[in-house]
């Protein structure tokens, strides 16, 4: 039996839903179940994590299972109805490309609250100034204390320049793909890979859907961190949520950090280190969501355009692309359509970008997400647990990596812990913290000159 939803009678455990999903581990917390549901009987609570609860009202349709990419993402078969041909998902480690071009936002606005260049955010403007879309689905934060990220349909600019920004922590999204069947017009949408697979999917079943959203932008995505990573960060600093006004993931001059707004309007950074070699990269271990484990696209390859920080390296370790940029990974037909739309209206910089650099700068990521994926899939099974089905083909697995993967599974195991992950988040934010990861971060681009990419 299932706990019924806010009071409601416990309901039988159900086959065709997503309850068999989240029972395996599968879920992905995108939301799209939420949205399909025509019984309305899927909560999405903060309070349970944001996993999907089912409630009485479930008659088990099996809608939400249809487009659930928790489970099931037939990546050949997508492929091939979004790039016209079939692709073989793992032998290409950034996804199927036309072409990549670096670019940032004219506008200093946009592009100064922008995660990196502010081109995802510039994209939409500029789309919704022609009048080519009428709205796109992004994500703003409430208005609560503290502020909880949440998935909206931008209609103007001043909305799409408010929920600029990237919000490295996991909440649903793609319940709000309903909204865009509803209200008939053009949309696009913005949305983390594994919310651009249920998306996807949703379109496969829905003719609305495939009408009405004409562009999808992908974010690349290592890990997302788990909601309650907020709550024990402020709390290690002392800070109480009632406080909180505004939360950055990425706030302050490019590459950006961790802050707060208070209610007196002081900002308070939570960690001096910035996004990409400060704290922020040792908390995915503390907090990553288990399911991000399972995930083998880190490029949204499902994407017309994916969109990235450009992290290419200089001869002497430096990072080349300062001040801001994105790099555009467009990938379909419609994305270059549109890229090409957004570049004629003038208000994006751009400067070519080589496919080697921007591998290298991604080496780590392809390396976990491609090379290392068969093996975590493989441990898991070995312990009898499902894995996700992608269709990748035959994987094969030796014996080392088997072993490896057997040892970081334990490890994370204790790092995410209570105790464990409280102490360590107090280490990362003491000053031998920083100062221990100021040297790493020295350490890496020394390493890049050495030929090893960090
Ligand atoms: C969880 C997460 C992990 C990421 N990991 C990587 C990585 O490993 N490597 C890398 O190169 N880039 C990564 N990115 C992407 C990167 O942070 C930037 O989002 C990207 O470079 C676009 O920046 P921008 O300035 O062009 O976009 P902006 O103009 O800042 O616009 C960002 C858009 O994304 C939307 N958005 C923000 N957060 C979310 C979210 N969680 N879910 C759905 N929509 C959202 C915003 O509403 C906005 O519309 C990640 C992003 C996220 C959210
Ligand atoms: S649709 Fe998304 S939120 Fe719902 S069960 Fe599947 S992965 Fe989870
Ligand atoms: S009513 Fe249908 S769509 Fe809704 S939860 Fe049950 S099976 Fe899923
Ligand atoms: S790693 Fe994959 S599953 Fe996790 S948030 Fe990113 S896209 Fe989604």
């Amino acid at each position: 039996m299932i706990a019924g939803a806010n009071g409601a009678p416990p309901v039988p455990e159900q086959e065709k839903s997503i309850w068999s999903v989240v029972a395996a581990g599968l879920c992905t917390r995108c939301g799209a179940c939420a949205g399909v549901c025509p019984a309305g009987a899927v909560r999405l609570e903060a309070e349970n994590g944001y996993f999907p609860r089912l409630t009485a009202g479930c008659t088990q349709c099996g809608r939400c299972l249809q487009v659930c990419g928790g489970r099931e993402v037939d990546f050949p078969a997508l492929a091939e109805r979004h790039y016209g041909r079939r692709e073989s998902f793992r032998e290409n480690a950034i996804g199927p490309l036309r072409f990549s071009e670096a670019a940032f936002s004219r506008d200093e606005r946009v592009r100064k609250n922008g995660s990196s260049g502010g081109l995802a955010s510039q994209i939409l403007i500029d789309l919704l100034a022609a009048g080519t879309i009428d709205g796109a689905v992004v994500v703003d934060f409430t208005e609560d204390t503290p502020p909880r990220p949440v998935p909206r349909v931008a209609r103007s600019r001043q909305e799409i320049v408010r929920a600029s920004q990237s919000k490295y922590c996991l909440f649903p999204v793609a319940h709000v793909y309903r909204e865009l069947i509803d209200t008939p017009g053009r949309y696009a949408v913005v949305g983390l890979p594994c919310q651009l697979h249920s998306l996807r999917k949703w379109q496969e079943a829905s003719g609305k859907l495939r009408e009405r959203v004409v562009l999808a932008i992908g974010l690349f995505c290592h890990t997302n961190l788990e909601p309650g990573v907020i709550g024990d960060l402020l709390a290690s600093k002392g800070i109480a949520p009632s406080r909180v006004r505004r939360l950055e993931f990425r706030g302050g001059a490019w590459p950006g950090g961790m802050r707060v707004t208070l209610e007196d309007g002081r900002i308070v950074p939570l960690h001096p280190g910035d996004i990409k070699d400060g704290a922020f990269n040792y908390l995915k271990y503390l907090y990553g969501a288990a399911r991000c484990r399972l995930c083998p696209d880190f490029s949204a390859e499902l994407a017309d355009i994916a969109i990235s920080d450009p992290w290419v390296r200089g001869p002497r370790g430096e990072y080349l692309f300062q001040g801001g940029w994105s790099v555009a990974h467009v990938r379909t037909p419609v994305g270059e359509k549109f890229w090409e739309e957004v570049k004629k209206r003038g208000q994006v910089t751009t400067a070519p970008v080589v496919r080697e650099a921007i591998l290298a700068g991604n080496r780590s990521l392809t390396r976990y997400k491609k090379k290392n994926l068969p093996a975590r899939l493989a441990w898991r099974q070995s312990r009898n647990r499902p894995v996700p089905e992608y269709h990748l083909g035959p994987l094969t697995v030796g014996r080392r990596a088997l072993a490896r993967e057997q040892v970081a599974a334990l490890l994370l195991r204790v790092l995410h812990s209570g105790p464990v992950r409280r102490l360590l988040l107090l280490v990362l934010f003491s000053r031998s913290g920083i100062v221990l990861i100021r040297a790493r971060a020295a350490s890496k681009k020394v390493m890049f000159c050495w030929g090893k990419h960090a």
